[in-house]
């Protein structure tokens, strides 16, 4: 199942719905009649719900869809990011692509050492932004602003001490993330959380797939293209630390909840490890495609 978050261009009040081939659905109008569905839900909500409620609504959902596909087209609706507003920051590892790791060991000039333990930032979520939005460009602030397609992981059972056998278990499903990035500010001020938590630097989305349908996370193709030049291209197969270790070592002695998100790092071929460095400008477009979730695509617009 696709989950997605949407509103109608006369009403701005978020909806949850599916994606089904290229018409979305309300869920609440899927699920008419059924008096066990809470309606008005929102992707958080839905998430903290929990299993029993996620299956009932993919079961409705599959029964209805092949009786008569409702819904609108995708253009018809404006898209949000599937959690527009999470609880917390949103959880990243850095350096968990190995060519990623030399790119950016070198234009710093230390050793490409391979981390013993995944590095782990995060992004607040006033960084957060939909799948088709502007990323702001504060010339003010920045000259460095760079991109990094991302394999998101969406949390959907709250956990503590997962051990990586079980970790699995405890995914809702996967999303895309570009993981915008201020290179100047994270050198500037040493640790990179305001380098990496800009406004509108988490576009995500377009859509969840859930764990079942999206299937194996390591078996992934994830590409960025700016301006139609593809600039990573890569496999998840890749990372150093797998999804299943992440959680495993994200968990310890720290509970995870229902609708975290955890941005699982990017691979090699950011604007940074370029000769020379090629950081975005005003007018660029920022294509992030993971296979299986679909295509964001966010345009670059300074402010000054
Ligand atoms: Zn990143």
């Amino acid at each position: 199942m696709k989950y997605l978050t949407f509103s109608l261009p006369s009403d701005p009040q978020l909806r949850l719905g599916i994606l089904h081939h290229d018409h979305v659905i309300e869920l609440d109008q899927l699920m008419a009649g059924d008096d066990r569905w809470p309606r008005r839900l929102q992707m958080l909500d839905f998430l903290r719900r929990g299993p029993a409620l996620w299956r009932e609504a993919a079961d409705v959902a599959r029964t209805r869809l092949a009786q008569a596909p409702p819904g609108v087209g995708r253009d018809a609706v404006r898209w949000h990011a599937p959690i527009p507003r999470p609880a917390k920051n949103v959880f990243c590892l850095g350096l968990n692509y190995l060519r990623h790791l030399r790119e950016s060991a070198a234009v710093r000039n230390r050793p490409a050492d391979v981390p013993p333990v995944p590095v782990i930032f995060t992004k607040p979520p006033t960084s957060v932004t939909g799948p088709y939005d502007d990323i702001p460009l504060e010339t003010a602030v920045t000259s460095e602003l760079d991109y990094e397609v991302e394999l998101g992981v969406i949390i959907g059972k709250p956990g503590k001490n997962i051990p990586r056998a079980r970790a699995m278990e405890y995914v809702f499903g996967y999303t895309c993330i570009n993981d915008v990035s201020a290179r100047d500010l994270q050198r500037q001020h040493i640790q990179w959380f305001k380098g990496k938590s800009l406004d509108g630097a988490c576009p995500m989305g377009p859509v969840i797939v859930s764990a079942d349908e999206f299937g194996d996370p390591q078996a992934k193709r994830l590409r960025l293209c700016l301006n139609g030049d593809l600039r990573q291209d890569a496999t998840t197969a890749d990372m150093i630390f797998p999804v299943d270790v992440i959680i495993e070592q994200l968990s310890r002695g720290m509970t995870l909840e229902a609708g975290d998100v955890i941005a699982t790092g990017t691979p090699e071929g950011v604007g940074m490890g370029r000769t020379p460095q090629e950081f975005m400008q005003d007018g660029d477009l920022v294509e992030t495609e993971i296979e299986g979730i679909g295509t964001m695509r966010n345009r670059v617009v300074a402010h000054h």
